[in-house]
């Protein structure tokens, strides 16, 4: 059992609760007790065994961010191919050296990814990519929960060379997430989630997409895409389907709430409407769109339609962090220009789609997202002590507009502690670092 006390704790829960002394027992994985004064040791007159007290003072606890798009294998590219338009970037920089890409570029890749996102306070994410099954081992072994897809597309990558054996290798991947055929005495996969996660119009036929939504509703699980990243994008649409890209999957049904999409920069009113009316969740990924000179995704009108809207890194090629805290500052920035209005995109909306919004986008807003007695512990402690988070007069402006990932001190997952002080307690981020930069690093330095 682990007690922290006398902290602040932004609470997340329907009435946006933010209790300034507070303390939070976790046990077993879960969130046991929150209490709204001070500590409590004494609970229903037993004296609770307590094995780790946390004193908080002068921090505050809140809800691991939740990252609902991402690539984490892509780490490896950060800096590879940089002020390209999206095309350019894709078909000749990132799609060739992928092409080189093995099974453990996908591992290594991936725990580079997680060493960043725990320490900048990550605790679930969603991923698509190839050898998805070395990306959901190491986030076991670092310890975050996550939400994983096997990539389908009809172009050949390193995994596959035909969209039948994408197929195969995504319902492979599933099957042997849900006979348990990954776990092991040393690894154990139960914070891992499977998906499907056929890629993007341009590489992706509907025929594909079909079937890929077939399997999804086989297994019960989310289908995770990109669509409306670029305008190009809608135009191949527009000129193979003679329809826009929500209109051609809502049409195939594709679309309802076990579908997240990635992007909409160039969504129209309609395809808005239609969104809503289906109860998919979109991901907004404003750094990486920004980058790549996609577009800006229409936040506000989607907001006001009622459609679940999370928050997203996309890799750490196109962005280049994983960093959820520069998202969420961006995020609120971008509308705010782009409308000319300050009041669109405030602090609150925000930290709900990195948070809250995360949880539902990805089916686990019963278990994750908020901290309330009863849902699993995925928290993180900021320590408030530093010069550019003081003064304090609103706790969720400085969360959204001030504080760095650096100010992350302690990340707990299910109920344990992934990183204290800054130090992974589960993994040697020092030699994972090592190896990267013996293997990788261009520039040695
Ligand atoms: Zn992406």
């Amino acid at each position: 059992m682990i007690l922290i006390k006398n902290i602040a704790v932004l609470t997340q829960n329907k009435k946006r609760e933010i209790i300034l002394n507070g303390s939070l027992l976790i046990d077993k994985g879960k969130i046991k007790a929150l209490y709204r004064r001070g500590t409590a040791l004494k609970e229903a007159g037993k004296e609770i065994k307590i094995k780790k007290i946390i004193d908080g003072k002068g921090k505050v606890v809140m809800p691991g961010l939740i990252n609902a798009h991402t690539h984490l294998a892509m780490t490896l590219l950060r800096g590879y191919a940089d002020d390209l338009s999206l095309e350019d970037w894709w078909q000749n920089y990132v799609y060739p050296i992928e092409s080189k890409f093995t099974k453990k570029d996908v591992f290594l890749g991936s725990l580079l990814g997680l060493l960043e996102m725990v320490k900048s306070g990550t605790t679930c994410f969603a991923d698509f990519y190839y050898y998805e099954e070395e990306v959901a081992k190491a986030a076991s072994l670092v310890g975050l929960r996550g939400v994983f897809g096997s990539g389908i597309l009809d172009l050949p990558t390193f995994y596959f060379k035909t969209p039948f054996l994408a197929l195969m290798l995504a319902k492979k991947f599933l099957a042997n997430l849900s006979e348990k055929k990954y776990s092991s005495k040393k690894i154990n996969y139960s914070l891992v989630k499977g998906s499907v996660a056929p890629h993007m119009f341009q590489t992706t036929s509907l025929k594909t997409y079909r079937k890929s939504k077939d399997l999804a509703n086989k297994y019960n699980v989310l289908l995770q895409t990109h669509i409306l990243e670029t305008k190009q994008e809608l135009e191949y649409s527009l000129s193979k389907y003679k329809k826009r890209p929500v209109e051609v999957l809502n049409q195939a049904g594709i679309l309802d709430k076990n579908s997240l999409l990635a992007h909409c920069c160039w969504i129209s009113k309609r395809e808005i409407n239609i969104l809503a009316k289906s109860g998919a969740s979109v991901v907004h990924c404003p750094v990486s769109n920004m980058k790549l000179s996609s577009g800006v995704m229409p936040l506000p009108e989607m907001l006001t339609a009622g459609i679940n809207v999370s928050l997203g890194t996309d890799s750490a090629c196109s962005n280049n962090s994983l960093d959820m805290f520069q998202e969420m500052k961006t995020a609120a920035l971008i509308h705010k220009v782009n409308k000319l209005n300050p009041i669109v995109a405030n602090a609150q909306i925000i930290l709900d789609m990195a948070t809250i919004n995360g949880a539902k986008a990805l089916g686990l807003d019963n278990e994750i997202g908020s901290i309330e007695p009863g849902k699993r512990a995925d928290l993180i402690i900021l320590d408030l002590n530093k010069p550019h988070l003081t003064p304090l007069y609103n706790l969720v402006s400085h969360l959204v507009y001030v504080a760095k990932s650096s100010d992350v001190e302690t990340v707990i997952v299910d109920g344990k502690i992934v990183m204290e002080k800054r130090k992974l307690t589960k993994i040697n981020e020092a030699k994972i670092i090592k190896q990267i930069k013996n293997r990788y690093s261009k520039i040695k330095i």
